[in-house]
């Protein structure tokens, strides 16, 4: 298995697992029915969470409108990738925009400004 994931499919999975946590925390509340505070904490909490996953929501939506839709070399199926490097969403393979890093080890530093400037000074 390759250590990274395509970005998209990353923070879409972070979404929902924060909506989970929201409903978790508020079941919890349910046991503290005799202790409204403590309830009314819960709720407020689980309540946060998820609106906090209803942001990121909003958030992917930016970033698939910025996301460059290819068509995977490897499985041939159409992915959408951020930044530089990105993995593919369907057979993990790493994918970059840049021509001069074709070849190169996947790294997501390649993403990072600093590295930017690191490869324009190798020329
Ligand atoms: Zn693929």
């Amino acid at each position: 298995m390759k250590p990274y994931k395509n970005k998209i499919n990353r923070i879409r999975s972070f979404a929902l697992s924060l909506i989970f946590i929201g409903v978790v925390i508020m079941y919890f509340g349910i046991f503290f029915r005799k202790h409204e505070i403590i309830m009314l904490i819960f709720m407020i909490l689980g309540l946060l969470a998820i609106i906090a996953s209803t942001v990121v929501y909003a958030w992917i939506g930016t970033l698939s409108t910025r996301a460059v839709q290819i068509v995977c070399p490897n499985c041939g199926k159409a992915t959408k990738m951020l930044g530089r490097v990105d993995m593919c969403g369907h057979c993990r393979e790493p994918l970059t925009l840049d021509p001069s890093l074709e070849g190169k080890e996947f790294d997501e530093a390649y993403n990072r400004p600093a590295s930017k400037k690191e490869t324009s000074e190798e020329k």
